[in-house]
């Protein structure tokens, strides 16, 4: 058996379980039905990976999913009739219309993030709808709280992503550019059977890496510079996400005080977090350390995010995060302090929130890396 359908099966009993939620959810706010267009909400829904397609959940606890003709054939095997039944579809609006009409529909809800030509489409095939309402949050909190299926298979991805950054840095010498040590790490992914990258990897040298989302450049790695590398790959669907700086040969006093301060704010947050803490307490927590240490200014993005089958999603660790952590979520702590035209300084790893504090996935070490090559 391949490991995709293990995944397939595994996840077989999730969708159903999704749903049902969803529609206990979507009653309560009065909703006649939700429409779900986002390719990731109809995945995480449905189980079923599709370009496009249209999914109808109603408040009595049914779905419905159409599907064109490309995909109709695969959506009946795959998706669980528990969960959505499949109808073909010529005409999405069309078929939305007869919908609307039989079951009475007065109010339904949409994503906040479908095009805004889709939702105009929409509207004029539902002229007796009079309500619509944006409803994507109930779906991006039961996102954010990741069964133990899908936390096995992001720790998993995790693991993919210590590998591949443990092979890179393996091979990488001074004089190489940041493009060549961004495609040794593309080719560690790829090798290693991920999908891919979970979004286009960052590595930026010397003063580049005072940009905290610095476009990879030719610059080549001279001795005395860091080396930050942000990386990820997606398994099975799911993202990784982490960062460490290495140093080339010795690193200057500034660096190397600034490394000490971002990795002691890291430890700091880690150990902040835990089930019924906003995002703000734990993004506070880092944060006040480094205004102590005096780089307050210098520490300009928030804590940390979610991850998951998106590489940003809920909860947000940030100043303006009252988000609940709760148990199962998965985020990212990454503090950094990036000092405009001399380097930066980020360290990331993932956790999932437990109870009692969380569950470090990262596993790469991070006193600091010294590349002499
Ligand atoms: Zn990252
Ligand atoms: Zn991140």
């Amino acid at each position: 058996m391949t490991n995709r359908s293990r995944v397939a099966q595994g996840a077989d009993l999730e969708p159903a379980q999704r749903i049902g939620r969803l529609s206990r959810r979507i009653a309560k706010a009065g909703l006649d039905a939700l429409l779900v267009v986002h390719p990731v909400n109809r995945f995480y829904l449905t189980g079923f990976r599709s370009t496009e397609g249209l999914l109808v959940v109603h408040g009595d606890g049914k779905a419905e999913f159409l599907a064109d003709f490309r995909y109709v054939e695969m959506a009946r095997k795959d998706i669980d009739p528990a969960a959505a039944r499949v109808r073909l579809f010529q005409d999405a609006p069309r078929s939305l219309g007869a919908m609307a009409k039989r079951g009475k529909w007065k109010r339904v809800g949409f994503e906040g993030s479908i095009p805004v030509a889709q939702l105009h489409r929409f509207k004029k095939a539902l002229p007796g709808v009079g309500w619509w309402v944006e409803s994507e949050k109930p779906i991006l909190d039961l996102r954010a709280r990741k069964s133990r299926f899908e936390q096995s298979l992001i720790r998993r991805a995790a693991r993919l992503g210590d590998e591949a950054f443990k092979r890179t840095v393996a091979e990488i010498e001074l004089g190489m550019t940041e493009w060549d040590v961004r495609r040794i790490l593309r080719g560690w992914i790829d090798r290693l059977d991920a999908e891919g990258e979970s979004f286009g990897c960052i590595v930026s040298v010397g003063s580049n890496a005072s940009k905290p989302h610095a476009h990879v450049t030719r610059r080549p790695l001279r001795r005395g510079q860091v080396l930050l590398i942000d990386m990820g790959v997606v398994l099975d669907g799911y993202c990784s996400d982490m960062t460490r700086v290495a140093f080339l040969g010795k690193p200057s006093a500034t660096m190397r005080k600034i490394y000490d301060i971002v990795h002691d704010a890291q430890l700091r947050a880690l150990d902040a977090v835990r089930a019924g803490r906003t995002g703000r307490q734990v993004d506070a927590v880092a944060r006040r350390y480094v205004e102590r240490k005096g780089y307050g200014k210098y520490f300009g993005h928030g804590l940390g995010h979610g991850v998951g089958l998106e590489i940003h999603e809920a909860p947000r660790l940030a100043k303006e995060s009252g988000e609940v952590l709760e148990p199962g979520m998965i985020v990212t702590v990454e503090p950094g302090i990036y000092l405009p035209g001399v380097g930066g300084v980020r360290i990331e790893d993932m956790v999932i929130v437990r109870r009692d504090g969380c569950e470090i996935l990262t596993q790469t070490p991070k006193d600091p890396i010294v590349l002499e090559g």
